[in-house]
């Protein structure tokens, strides 16, 4: 008797295949509206175009229906993102919420949860043009689960405080100096999305590995505002991800901010605060 063909769907690793759930459940997005918003990119207007220069902050206001592209024009760069309530910045991005709908890695389509009590999008992905190389870590980019380097983390890489990472060049001073003119300090600095970082897990010890980035000069990840918001980017030192955080030698790119009206209003977002 071949007792491989006995039980057909009750070998073992098909019973645990069954006992994989999804992390969190998620209400289903509007895929026509977001794709509509994303094939209506040529007619967009552009209202501000700004090349934010390498190892740098700052920060801009983005309408309700209004769409941010960040482009890598002159090749890969990681960017830490934050996002804000125009109007109310106790309300911001939630990684860890939006880790579990959305996944450890964002792309076309992936929405940017807010905290409680609202816990809604506060902007949606409608284009990302990066094509993830495969890699053997399963790694992909925009890694929604490593935070900032700050001046402790190039410490610890470098073994020094006497290098400008360790002091104020780095993602945690950036946004910083990004939020201060928009009344807003430390205490707002929270964790974010790593825009173009290419982030993998290695599966026996679950540890999380950096490799270089895939962006190609020229690729874009665009976010459509659900509400008035405030982005806050800062130009990381670790520049594309190709040096490891021990070796100070990095390589910092600019990257280009356009800020895009589309004449498409948002859906409603004003869901009763829990
Ligand atoms: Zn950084």
């Amino acid at each position: 008797v071949d007792r491989r063909h006995m039980a057909p769907g009750r070998r073992r690793g098909e019973d645990r295949s069954m006992a994989i759930h999804y992390a969190g459940p998620t209400p289903a997005l509007a895929g026509e509206f977001y794709k509509n918003v994303r094939d209506g990119a040529a007619q967009r207007e552009t209202l501000q175009h700004v090349v934010v220069a390498a190892l740098t902050g700052r920060a801009f206001v983005v309408p309700a229906g209004h769409v941010a592209r960040i482009v890598c024009h002159a090749g890969p760069q990681i960017v830490d993102v934050m996002i804000f309530n125009r109007h109310d910045p106790r309300e911001r991005l939630w990684a860890n919420q939006t880790l579990n709908r959305e996944g450890i890695c964002l792309s076309t389509f992936s929405r940017l949860w807010g905290s409680l009590p609202m816990f809604r999008p506060l902007m949606t992905i409608v284009e990302d043009t990066v094509k993830n190389v495969p890699s053997e870590t399963t790694a992909r980019h925009h890694c929604i689960l490593g935070a900032h380097c700050n001046p402790r983390f190039w410490r610890w890489g470098l073994g020094t405080d006497d290098h400008p990472f360790a002091q104020r060049t780095n993602c945690f001073y950036n946004l910083l100096s990004a939020i201060e003119p928009f009344g807003l300090g430390r205490e707002d600095v929270h964790d974010n999305l790593n825009l173009f970082q290419k982030i993998g897990i290695l599966p026996n010890t679950g540890e999380l590995v950096m490799e270089p980035s895939d962006a190609l000069p020229g690729d874009h990840v665009d976010f459509y505002a659900e509400l008035d918001v405030l982005m806050a980017f800062s130009l990381c030192p670790q520049g594309s991800g190709a040096n490891p955080p021990t070796t100070p030698d990095q390589d910092p790119r600019p990257v280009t901010v356009e800020i895009q009206s589309t004449g498409i209003d948002p859906l409603p977002t004003d869901v009763e605060p829990v």
